[in-house]
């Protein structure tokens, strides 16, 4: 996932939809687990092993995979090879785009003051290394820089009725060195600078408590000073890369055409090792291209992992663009698996960007009614990469579980937090899914009978959340 508030805001509506007295009507499945399988699915999912997917997982969770390092380009090496070692051709598709690097450093010191000071970095913001004595400047209108003298100085400013921007561009208009911003309401300050501006100086933010704190201190100590301090921040062009490995039909004469995308991000936010997001995905979509390579299918099954996702779905907007408009048709569904392996997360969803039910979300319920007596939830979710394809006409659908867990986007969203039950049971419910249509057509003797099994349409649809 993409987005805090998003992803936030989303697992509040599902909770709320998840809750309402409509959500289940399952649809028990007498015959049992295994005798509900027919011989294709249990084909398409016996080989399977969730030891793998939990071993990837390690691997790839060592460290945080920001989109245009080397440790992405590492996990782009592991993928490559690990897709080429299946057996698979791969494709690996640079792309670049105008991004920002966090500072790996950022501190606030102010010698004398007493209590904790906890710098937080704007988007955007300036690496830089400035020791200056403190000014009280307001709210950071031209007017409050008027009346003191900023040069040289660290401007400490309050939030509020100018964007962070402009704060940074007044102090350094009036010779402001830096600029501190402190909350003008409870609670830590994170904030973007919109773009890069070659006027902008270092700054950092504080929470409300922390930045009257220090105005206090400015108070009783005239000419005190501070140091800003922030490293490693960068705002320039970046390569990250897609991976893409193809299975075609494995009998030319009975190729359909059409095109399957099981697809993940690789990528993850700086400090976070990214074990669940999306270590699990990525992890789930290896294992399914190894367990799924020699199965009989008349359908293009593409196992796909996107860069970039979390700095706005880039590589997968790339991947799409790239496409001609014959690919796009030819493409028939978008499986999009990302988040799918906390134990600390709620149940699977499968969401789709509109909330409406589509070829995904319908075979989709339809393997998880056949391998666990009841439909997936669907539910409805943008901000992650099925959202692309959705917008290029292709039917497509968010893997998750819901309400995210705790850890989500923080350094303790780790290897410890992984549920090898849930891992397996997502890898099951793609892999069934996906091969009911990517299997040969009329080549299962017995598809009246798989017909039967299935939980009447009617039951899925009441599940729709808005
Ligand atoms: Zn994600």
């Amino acid at each position: 996932m993409k987005n805090k508030t998003i992803a936030l805001t989303l697992a509040a509506m599902l909770a709320a939809g998840v809750a309402a007295p409509t959500a289940v009507i399952a649809q028990p499945i007498e015959s049992g687990y295994q005798e509900a399988l027919n011989q294709f699915d249990q084909k398409a999912i016996r080989k399977i092993d969730v030891d793998r997917i939990y071993n990837h997982i390690a691997t790839l969770s060592e460290a945080p995979r920001v989109a245009g390092t080397d440790v992405e380009n590492r996990a782009v090496d592991y993928l490559r090879d690990e897709f080429k070692s299946y057996g698979y051709d791969v494709e690996v598709q640079p792309f670049t785009y105008v991004g920002y690097t966090e500072p790996t450093r950022i501190e606030l010191d102010v010698p004398g003051h007493e209590g904790e000071l906890n710098p937080g970095n704007f988007t955007y913001g300036i690496s830089g290394d400035v020791t200056a004595g403190l000014v009280d400047a307001g709210i950071g209108s031209p007017a409050d820089f008027e009346g003191i003298d900023a040069e040289g100085k660290i401007a400490v400013v309050q939030r509020g009725e100018f964007s962070f921007a402009e704060k940074i561009v007044n102090a350094a208009d009036a010779g402001a060195a830096g600029v501190v911003i402190y909350n003008n309401g409870p609670g830590a300050l994170n904030g973007t600078l919109g773009g890069h501006d070659d006027r902008f100086v270092p700054a950092v933010s504080l929470s409300q408590e922390q930045g009257q704190s220090l105005l206090q201190h400015m108070n009783g100590n005239p000419g005190a000073e501070a140091r800003i301090l922030v490293e490693g921040a960068e705002t320039g062009e970046h390569t990250s890369h897609n991976v893409i490995a193809t299975k075609h039909p494995t009998n030319k004469k009975k190729d359909t055409g059409e095109v399957i995308v099981i697809g993940s991000h690789m990528d993850s936010v700086p400090g976070a090792p990214g074990a669940n997001d999306n270590a699990s995905g990525t992890a789930v979509t290896l294992e399914l291209a190894r367990a799924m390579k020699n199965l009989p299918s008349d359908t293009e099954i593409r196992f796909a992992s996107f860069g970039a996702e979390e700095l706005g779905l880039i590589g997968s907007h790339h991947y799409v663009s790239e496409l001609s408009d014959t690919e796009k048709d030819r493409i028939i569904a978008n499986f999009n698996l990302d988040m799918v392996g906390s134990r600390d997360a709620g149940d699977l969803i499968v969401a789709s960007v509109d909330g409406e039910p589509n070829l995904v979300t319908e075979l989709t319920q339809k393997a998880s009614a056949k391998l666990n007596g009841e439909p997936t939830t669907r539910g409805r979710s943008g901000s992650s990469d099925h959202v692309p394809f959705h917008q290029a006409g292709i039917p497509a659908a968010l893997f998750i579980h819901s309400p995210l867990e705790p850890w989500y986007h923080t350094p303790q969203d780790t290897l410890d937090k992984i549920s090898k039950e849930k891992l397996l049971d997502v890898a099951e419910i793609v892999a069934a899914a996906v091969y009911d249509r990517a299997r040969f057509d009329n080549q299962n003797p017995k598809d009246k009978k798989r017909k039967e099994t299935t939980v009447p349409k009617e039951a899925f649809f009441e599940q729709s959340i808005r």
